[in-house]
C-alpha cells in the first residue's frame, strides 16, 4: 500500500473528525496503516468511535514512555507487523476475568461490554467503544522511531489484556498466513 494512498486517507479522515478527535488524529503513535486497510469501506461513525477510543487511551497511558519501551525489531519470532492484533478478535471474555479488570482499574475494561445470550453464563465482548463495535484493537499502536507495531497495555503484565492476547506466541511468518482473520 503506497504511502500516498495512506496520506490521502488520512487527510480524507481528518475532516470526517470532530475537533478533538483531529487533535489526537496527528499523534505520531496512529496505526494508519492499519486504519486505512481496515476502514475504508466502514461508515464514519467507526472512525469516529476508534478515535475517540485513541482519545481516551491518550489521557490514561504513557504512550510514548510505552512506546519507547516497546520491543527493538525481532523479539521471539515476532516481526512487530500487527497483523494479529489488527485483524484478530480475541473473543468473548468470561464474567470473572472482566471482573479482574475492573478490580485492577485495567483500561481494558473500558472497551468490552456485556453480552447476554439465552442458556449462555454471562460474558463480556470486545472491542467496543461508545456503542460501536470496534474494527480493531485499540491499544494496536505504531512506535513512530521505528514504524512497528506495539501493544500499549503489553508492559502492565498479566491481568490487563484479554487471555488470547496473553496466551498468543509468535510464530512468524506462520502467524500470519494461518491464522485466518475472524469477521466481526
Ligand atoms: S502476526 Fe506474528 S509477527 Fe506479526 S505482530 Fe503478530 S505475532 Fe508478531
Ligand atoms: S490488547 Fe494488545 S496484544 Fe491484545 S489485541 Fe490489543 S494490541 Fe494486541
Amino acid at each position: 500500500m503506497g504511502g500516498g494512498q495512506i496520506r490521502k486517507f488520512k487527510r480524507s479522515t481528518r475532516e470526517l473528525l470532530p475537533r478533538p478527535l483531529r487533535r489526537v488524529s496527528r499523534r505520531k503513535w496512529i496505526p494508519w496503516s492499519w486504519i486505512e486497510r481496515l476502514h475504508r469501506e466502514l461508515p464514519e461513525e467507526n472512525l469516529q468511535a476508534l478515535f475517540a477510543a485513541y482519545r481516551l487511551i491518550s489521557t490514561e497511558l504513557p504512550i510514548d514512555t510505552l512506546a519507547s519501551r516497546s520491543i527493538p525489531g525481532e523479539y521471539a519470532g515476532c516481526h512487530r507487523c500487527g497483523y494479529c492484533c489488527a485483524q484478530l478478535n480475541p473473543g468473548p471474555v468470561e464474567k470473572y476475568e472482566f471482573d479482574k479488570w475492573v478490580d485492577r482499574k485495567a483500561l481494558i475494561k473500558d472497551f468490552f461490554h456485556a453480552c447476554e445470550r439465552p442458556r449462555s453464563p454471562p460474558h463480556f465482548d470486545g472491542f467496543y467503544f461508545q456503542g460501536v463495535r470496534l474494527k480493531q484493537c485499540p491499544f494496536l499502536l505504531v512506535n513512530p522511531k521505528d514504524n512497528k507495531q506495539f501493544c500499549s497495555v503489553y508492559h502492565f503484565g498479566p491481568g490487563h489484556r484479554p487471555s488470547a492476547c496473553e496466551n498468543f506466541r509468535p510464530n512468524y511468518p506462520r502467524c500470519e498466513i494461518t491464522q485466518k482473520p475472524l469477521v466481526f
